[in-house]
């Protein structure tokens, strides 16, 4: 992969591994790599953190599809970092190899009134600002399928399903499957309110329309990955698996499952 070799790392300025980054910056010019500071000049972006600072680092820089994401974790490896900050020897030598796998993550995209959209990798969640059940009609393509009331709903893609989704019993889904799930936040099941009850899962051929029901200043917090969004009216949102698909390094016995044993099992 020569012809990636602008690398912009991103970190919170504020941490105490400030050292290691320089360190690993040096390593990195001394393997041929310039380092750059502005994130737009880079083909590579990694990230130094956790998956929370993943998830920062792709929404920072725009859920760019010419760059190569790398994640770097200080703490334990999780989903989206498939190196450790002290195995460097590791990260050069994936990096420079040529035979180096991409893994493409897909991303959900949300288009909230009809006007702006925005990208999600791991989820887009809805949950009600105050003590009072939120009220959404819930369309799939142009038929609507049910009325739910409750707390919120989590609409997370394959990669997001063991984060938020997997903590109100969604299920982990393989990220080679092109799809995404929609998972209830206690939802109100009596002879009045009715859901489906489990979480469902969607093909990248539909989409997803919620219409929230609105009554004065009751209105849901919206968000995406781990930023909340400012809009506070709206009234429909719409879900579609988009075509873009964040680009990672694949590694040799890394995949998908063998992190879901790791974290999980
Ligand atoms: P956080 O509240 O600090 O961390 C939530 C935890 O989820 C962290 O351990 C984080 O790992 C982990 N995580 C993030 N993405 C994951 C993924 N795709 N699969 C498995 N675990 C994942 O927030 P954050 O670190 O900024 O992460 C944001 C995410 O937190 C949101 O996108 C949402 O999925 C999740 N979240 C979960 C709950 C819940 O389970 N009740 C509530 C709110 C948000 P790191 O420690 O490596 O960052
Ligand atoms: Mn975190």
């Amino acid at each position: 992969m020569a012809e990636r070799n602008k690398i912009f790392f991103f970190y919170k300025r504020e941490d105490t591994i400030l050292e290691k980054i320089e360190e690993l910056k040096f390593l990195a010019s001394q393997e041929g790599f310039e380092v750059v500071e502005n994130e737009k000049e880079a083909n590579i972006i990694a990230s130094v953190g956790g998956d929370g600072s993943f998830l920062q680092a792709v929404r920072k820089t725009g859920f760019r599809e010419d760059c190569l994401y790398v994640g770097v974790s200080v703490f334990d490896l999780g989903f989206y970092c498939d190196f450790h900050i002290d195995d460097r020897a590791g990260m050069i030598e994936a990096m420079k190899n040529e035979q180096i796998e991409v893994r493409k993550y897909p991303a959900l995209s949300v288009t909230i009134d009809g006007q702006g959209s925005f990208y999600c990798l791991n989820e887009c969640s809805l949950r009600s600002s105050i003590i009072r059940t939120l009220e959404i009609d819930v369309f799939i393509d142009e038929f609507y399928f049910e009325t739910f009331r409750g707390d919120g709903m989590i609409i997370s893609t394959p990669t997001g399903s063991t984060a938020y989704n997997k903590s109100v019993n969604g299920a982990v889904v393989d990220p080679m499957l092109a799809c995404y799930q929609i998972s209830e936040l206690a939802s109100l099941n009596n002879n009045q309110y009715r859901t489906l009850g489990s979480s469902f899962i969607l093909s990248d051929k539909r989409k997803m329309t919620l219409k929230i029901k609105h009554d004065n200043s009751h209105y849901p917090i919206i968000g995406m990955d781990n930023e909340a969004m400012s809009i506070k009216h709206c009234e429909k949102l719409s879900f579609e698996l988009t075509e873009k698909r964040i680009k990672t390094v694949k590694l040799k016995d890394n995949s998908f499952w063998h992190k879901v044993k790791r974290s999980f099992l």
